[in-house]
């Protein structure tokens, strides 16, 4: 079909255009129906001037009253333009491409402009706008400044620097699109079941590729954009959908139905009760443990939830059952807190659990394998050292990963390849919007807790410029001389360990001989050895010692509810979701706790996320913002990255609307047809192994 036939078939399309859409990836008039519009310009929704906000991005149209060129020198040449629309002007700067800009734009032209609006004084601006000529020449009939003007819907595309040179704008683009059109059909094979356009009404394939490029209503356009996400959610969900199936017929779990002493024993012991929200994720546990069905869930609950305390009951059940587990985390600290609170908390029942953690002393570790294969362990705590060849269980039943998103699919795998098909429970203290949770871990069932424990004190976070530090240290000082403990934590950034080491390190003999040397300070770094790490964190979990100066090592799961003040340093140099994970080691006992940002500036995306800490400290928000600042691959993670990036229009926050749904249908489908072999999904199974089955290996997680 049309896939085969070169550009150049096109009029209006010589060898030297071919060759600049070559180079987008655009060779094929199917892959130039598939070049969608990244925005569109429609009167109706289109912002004025006069009425623009600082800060918020949006697309202006308007009259080029003046251009030119300022400063001479590299770094110092910039363009500028004063656009007006009849209600107010603003100006645009370029600082790149000042001599492209300099032959190209003049006083006259009319252009679309898109980009952030700020303000010096009452002039509002805008740096590196997007931008778009709009102005026709004779030959072309009416310009789209015209047709902007009469209520047209103008599609623009992306048109890098070289397309727009060579004559390849978002109207010369549109030209050859609609030459195409009328040569080829795009959409000519639909790709959903009729009954699946007519359930969920959605406009048939040919018409949406129609809509979009040529929008005859902002209603249409819609609905076109509409049917387009929902085949890019359908076709992943698909993915997600079909690997349930296979994993539900071909694989059988042990069955945990015996509910017994130790589980009960150990709810008994409770020094709380366990939160509404824990109950029902433990029974939710406890209903998959049941069946001869591998359990395979994702638990999330915001940062001091108690999600432990789940893990815990989980593997109470299964040690009722005369079944091992093993309990993977990604830090040494993290395996050997777990490893301690099970044997106060377990121990005492009879279970019997063992640590296998990295450095370790050989005979120490020789026993704890040998108890593990022989039976006499219960529960295998430990890091990545469990995954080793050396390590094996005589019946392992449950993998439990906390942390989850520290692993790589891979070693999450080895774990479980540790026993035939084990219940496994991962567990992720970055709770991430349900939507987003549905577009990453489709394949998973997903269990929230939604509530913290009783008499918790939300944590204040104060931003603080790094000039007003010593409030900061006044604030230590006071916690500390009522008896509650601290951290500071200093950056670790990836690929400049060094010099961040030497920052804790320095801060920390900075501290100790300097404001508070009064007080007793630990240092804490990945440096560390294993003992050395454990002497320190068993310091401050048992008060030996009043502040706790480290790196990031301490961003997961530590849990000392005495320690009641974060302090972050560089905090700009910090991501969103480690910020938060960070805040929440405090806050975890019955005092008040609070967070210092310390910034050097509040310029940028830096900001913002220094500003999101402080507006909320609901982890659930908190991604939503990250994945709108950074994208939601970013969020997900690099692995279940790949289930986003095959999404173009379709976001997996925004469209909740239609992702449920599409979800929907998509496991309702492969319910009833897992091979995909009835006639009428003879369609979803040729679009779904062109497009998708290839990526089928990344819905293989869990
Ligand atoms: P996270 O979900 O971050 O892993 P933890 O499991 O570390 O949280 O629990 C945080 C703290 O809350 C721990 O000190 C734990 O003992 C305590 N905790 C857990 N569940 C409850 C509860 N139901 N009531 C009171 N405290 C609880
Ligand atoms: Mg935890």
């Amino acid at each position: 079909m049309a896939g085969l036939t070169p550009l150049t078939a096109l009029k209006g399309v010589g060898p030297k255009k071919a060759a600049i859409l070559a180079a987008e990836g655009i060779a094929s008039p199917e892959e130039l129906f598939d070049y969608f519009p990244r925005r569109y310009l429609d009167r109706r929704t289109i912002c004025s001037i006069g009425s623009l906000r600082t800060g918020e991005s949006t697309t202006v149209v308007g009259r080029v009253v003046q251009a030119r060129q300022e400063g001479t020198g590299p770094g110092r040449m910039r363009f500028k333009a004063v656009l007006d629309d009849g209600s107010g002007r603003i100006e645009l700067t370029w600082f790149k491409g000042v001599r492209y800009f300099a032959s190209s734009l003049k006083p006259g032209d009319e252009l679309a402009v898109h980009g952030k609006v700020g303000f010096f004084g009452s002039q509002a601006q805008m740096q590196h706008p997007d931008y778009e000529h709009l102005s026709g020449n004779a030959a072309e009939g009416r310009s789209d400044y015209e047709l902007f003007h009469t209520g047209g819907i103008i599609p623009l595309y992306t048109t890098t620097a070289a397309m727009k040179q060579g004559g390849l704008g978002s109207r010369q683009l549109r030209t050859i699109i609609a030459g195409a059109f009328s040569r080829y059909a795009p959409g000519g094979r639909e790709n959903l079941p009729e009954s699946m356009l007519r359930e969920y009404a959605l406009m048939p394939l040919a018409d949406a590729y129609r809509e979009i490029h040529f929008p005859a209503s902002p209603e249409r356009l819609e609905a076109a954009r509409n049917r387009m996400k929902w085949t890019e959610l359908f076709y992943t969900q698909l993915l997600f959908a079909l690997r349930h199936a296979h994993l539900e017929r071909n694989s059988s779990a042990p069955r945990l139905t015996h509910s017994g002493p130790i589980a009960g024993r150990f709810y008994e012991t409770l020094p709380f009760d366990l939160t509404d929200a824990q109950k029902r994720v433990i029974r939710e546990i406890y209903r998959d443990l049941r069946r001869d069905r591998p359990m395979n869930r994702l638990l999330q609950g915001d940062v001091g939830s108690g999600k432990t305390m789940v893990a815990l009951f989980s593997m109470a059940l299964a040690a009722d059952n005369g079944l091992q587990s093993a309990f993977m985390a990604p830090t040494e600290i993290l395996a050997v807190q777990h490893y301690l609170s099970l044997k106060r908390s377990l121990h005492p029942l009879g279970i019997e659990a063992v640590l296998l953690a990295g450095r370790q002393p050989k005979r120490e570790r020789q026993e704890a394998l040998a108890a593990l294969a022989d039976g006499r362990a219960t529960v295998a705590v430990g890091t990545h050292a469990m995954i080793e060849d050396a390590v094996s269980f005589s019946r392992l039943g449950l993998v439990i990963i906390d942390e989850q998103h520290r692993f790589g699919v891979l070693q999450r795998k080895a774990l479980q390849d540790k026993a035939g098909s084990p219940h496994v429970l991962l567990m992720t203290a970055t709770p991430i919007p349900r939507t987003l949770t549905m577009a990453g871990f489709g394949d998973l069932d997903v269990s929230v807790i939604d509530a913290m424990p009783a008499g918790r004190l939300p944590v204040e976070t104060h931003l603080v410029a790094e000039s007003s530090k010593n409030r900061v240290y006044d604030v230590l000082h006071r916690e500390v001389r009522s008896g509650r403990q601290a951290y500071i934590v200093y950056p670790l950034v990836e690929g400049s360990e060094k010099i961040d080491l030497r920052s804790a390190v320095e801060g920390y003999e900075e501290l100790s001989s300097g404001v508070f040397s009064g007080l007793r300070l630990g240092l804490i770094h990945g440096q560390l050895s294993q003992g050395e790490k454990d002497s320190v964190m068993e310091r401050f979990r048992t008060g030996d010692l009043d502040l706790l100066v480290g790196t990031t090592v301490i961003e997961v799961g530590v849990d000392v509810p005495n320690a009641t003040v974060m302090v972050i340093e560089h905090a700009e140099r910090f991501g969103l979701a480690q910020l938060h994970q960070l805040r929440g080691r405090v806050g975890r006992g019955k005092h008040a706790s609070s967070c210092f940002l310390i910034h050097a500036s509040l310029a940028g995306e830096a900001g913002e996320r220094l500003q999101a800490m402080a507006s909320t400290s609901d982890g659930f928000r908190i991604s939503e913002i990250d994945a709108e600042i950074r994208g939601a691959g970013n969020v997900l993670g690099r692995e279940q990255a790949g289930m986003v990036s095959g999404l173009k229009l379709a976001d997996p926050v925004r469209d909740v609307r239609l992702m449920e749904p599409a979800r929907r249908a998509a496991f309702a489908l492969a319910g009833d047809d897992p091979e995909l072999r009835k006639p009428e999904h003879a369609m979803v199974r040729s679009w779904y192994m062109r497009h998708y089955h290839a990526r089928s290996t990344l819905a293989d997680i869990g």
